[in-house]
């Protein structure tokens, strides 16, 4: 379907408040949120806030396409996050969107190994997620257009001078 889905900086705003709220009532309090760079930063940073957590750690996580491979596989990129400082921590895994759920699984399986307890937190599911998310939004089978990256990166302009 051409149909988008289209998140704008003020909707997220309420999203953010909302899905904490479900974290809250649920009754689930997390010592550390676990953000998935980049979608999963804005997440986690309104949760951090909206459930009085300070605790903010992030992980890199990437697409890795092999050359002449079909599949794309997430691959973890340093600097990964330090265990000792994961260690026997409630943990609330943030992202942006599950859809493949392939991302989300990878954090999962890391955070099996090393923390106490961790659940998950996320915008939007899609059906076809491998991961049910502990906490959503929406769900949507629609492309999303998130307002962080529905715009192209700024370019330099040329004769633009800074105030002094
Ligand atoms: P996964 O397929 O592993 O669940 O998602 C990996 C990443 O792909 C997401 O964190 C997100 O950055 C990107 N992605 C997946 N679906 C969408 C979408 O509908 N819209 C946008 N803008 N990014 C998406």
């Amino acid at each position: 379907s051409e149909e988008r889905e289209n998140l704008t900086y003020s909707l997220f705003g309420e999203a953010i408040r909302e899905l904490a709220q479900k974290v809250a009532d649920d009754g689930y309090e997390p010592d550390i949120i676990l953000s998935i760079a980049r979608g999963g930063l804005f997440v986690a940073g309104g949760l951090g806030y909206a459930l009085d957590v300070k605790n903010l750690h992030v992980m890199n996580v990437e697409f890795y396409t092999g050359v002449g491979e079909t599949l794309d596989l997430p691959v973890m990129l340093p600097p990964v996050p330090n265990v000792v400082d994961l260690s026997r921590k409630k943990v609330l895994i943030a992202d942006d969107v599950a859809d493949t759920g392939k991302t989300l699984k990878l954090v999962q399986d890391f955070c099996a190994e090393h923390v106490a307890e961790a659940r998950s937190a996320v915008i939007y599911e899609k059906s076809q997620s491998l991961v049910k998310c502990d906490y959503v939004w929406k769900r949507t089978d629609q492309w999303i257009n998130f307002p962080w990256s529905v715009e192209p990166p700024v370019v330099r302009r040329e004769g633009q001078v800074l105030d002094a």
